[in-house]
């Protein structure tokens, strides 16, 4: 997670990591996944229904985390949950601190716009759910709120970099 910039602290209720959020991927996700997995590289990630391929922003084909179903619904199978010790129900990433969790689940609820034409970056903090608790009685509005550029750690500016490429790469196809 960057810096903190705001008020938001995830109450690890796991309800944006459930249902039909998608956590779209890019090449490093996958590489990552794949190496954290044990797969013999990224394209045994589809195979084995770890991703799909679906359409997303503009109809462009792009892979995301595969929710499988469960007892209580579909959720992501990095997803743990539990009882804490008040038998309140929560939600651990269990990629929380690897390298292989995706991108826009370290960025979270933090959410990067980016211009192709001139590079130009957006930065807003968006509720990645619908009542996502974690800024208590101020949430931002569900489109967001506009914030300053986040001071950034190098490894996720290389993504984000790696990432904007990757987006280069989908718009001309
Ligand atoms: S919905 Fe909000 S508080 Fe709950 S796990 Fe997601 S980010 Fe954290
Ligand atoms: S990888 Fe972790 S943070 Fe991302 S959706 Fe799955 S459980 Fe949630």
């Amino acid at each position: 997670m960057p810096e903190k910039l705001t008020k938001f602290e995830c109450r690890i209720c796991g309800e944006c990591c459930r249902g039909g959020q998608k956590v779209w991927l890019n090449p490093a996700d996958m590489e990552r996944l794949a190496s954290y997995l044990g797969l013999d590289g990224p394209d045994e990630l589809e195979a084995r229904r770890i991703i799909v391929i679906e359409a997303g922003e503009h109809g462009i084909l792009r892979p995301r985390l595969y929710f499988p179903p469960g007892p209580a619904g579909a959720s992501c199978r990095f997803l743990i949950n539990d009882l804490d010790e008040s038998g309140r129900l929560w939600g651990r990433c269990s990629l929380h601190g690897k390298a292989a969790k995706p991108l826009v689940c370290r960025l979270a609820p933090l959410s990067r716009e980016i211009d192709l034409d001139d590079g130009s970056e957006k930065w807003m903090e968006v509720p990645p759910v619908i009542g996502c608790p974690g800024w208590g009685d101020t949430p931002p509005p569900p489109e967001g709120r506009a914030l300053p550029p986040p001071e950034l750690d190098p490894g996720i500016r290389e993504d984000l970099e790696g990432e904007t490429e990757y987006f280069k790469i989908l718009s001309e196809k």
